[in-house]
């Protein structure tokens, strides 16, 4: 929702609503964590109620634990946040899983796979950054092809999800490295045909 036009967010929500998308992927940026400020739980909240699809909440801020519970309130059915942005990664892990969502973790390009090594067998889903997070509309790191790999090969059997510069050019690289969710922002607002985009980019 981070290319959406948020002057028609209910619009562009129900456009995701009634497209083969399976989810509806909410960035939320705190200005700290990252260098760019986005929404927060009003908007959420906005978004809920346009969409019966699923809510993938990705938390780019710092001390998730102190807004898990408001995260999961305000309607995400997925929350992931980043490994590098708490000292108490196991403990958001079970905030999240006690409020009823699912949970996931996300890593930057720099943060190696193994950093995730000892929480492989909590966590649901797995996000890796294939750009540095804080806006929408950068190029596609083909680094992120081997952290797939990576995951996979440490038999991590939850979801392996990615985030930045994805578009129906390099979407069948990452499902045959072993992703199986795909996160689009510009290549869906920004082509003429939204619907028709993500269909393409599910073939
Ligand atoms: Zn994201």
């Amino acid at each position: 929702m981070l290319s959406a036009d948020f002057g028609h967010l209910e619009r562009d929500t129900k456009l995701i609503d009634r497209s083969v998308a399976q989810w509806v992927h909410v960035d939320v940026m705190d200005g700290v964590f990252v260098p760019n400020i986005s929404f927060g739980f009003p908007v959420i909240k906005a978004i809920r109620n346009a969409t019966t699809k699923p809510l993938d909440v990705h938390l780019m801020i710092v001390e998730p634990e102190k807004y898990i519970a408001r995260f999961v309130e305000a309607g995400a059915d997925w929350l992931t946040f980043h490994v590098e942005a708490t000292d108490d990664v196991a403990g958001c892990i079970s905030l999240i899983k006690n409020a009823g969502a699912k949970a996931g973790i996300s890593i930057k390009p720099a943060t190696p796979v193994s950093a995730l090594e000892p929480y492989l067998d909590d966590l649901d889903l797995v996000l890796v950054m294939s750009v540095e997070p804080g806006f929408g509309g950068q190029k596609f790191m083909p680094e992120a092809l081997s952290k797939i790999r990576e995951l996979r090969a440490r038999h991590f059997d939850g979801i392996v999800e990615v985030d930045g510069g994805i578009s129906a050019a390099n979407a069948h690289l990452l499902w045959e490295a072993g992703a199986d969710a795909l996160v689009a922002g510009n290549a869906v607002f920004g082509a003429p045909d939204p619907l028709a985009e993500i269909k393409k980019i599910l073939q």
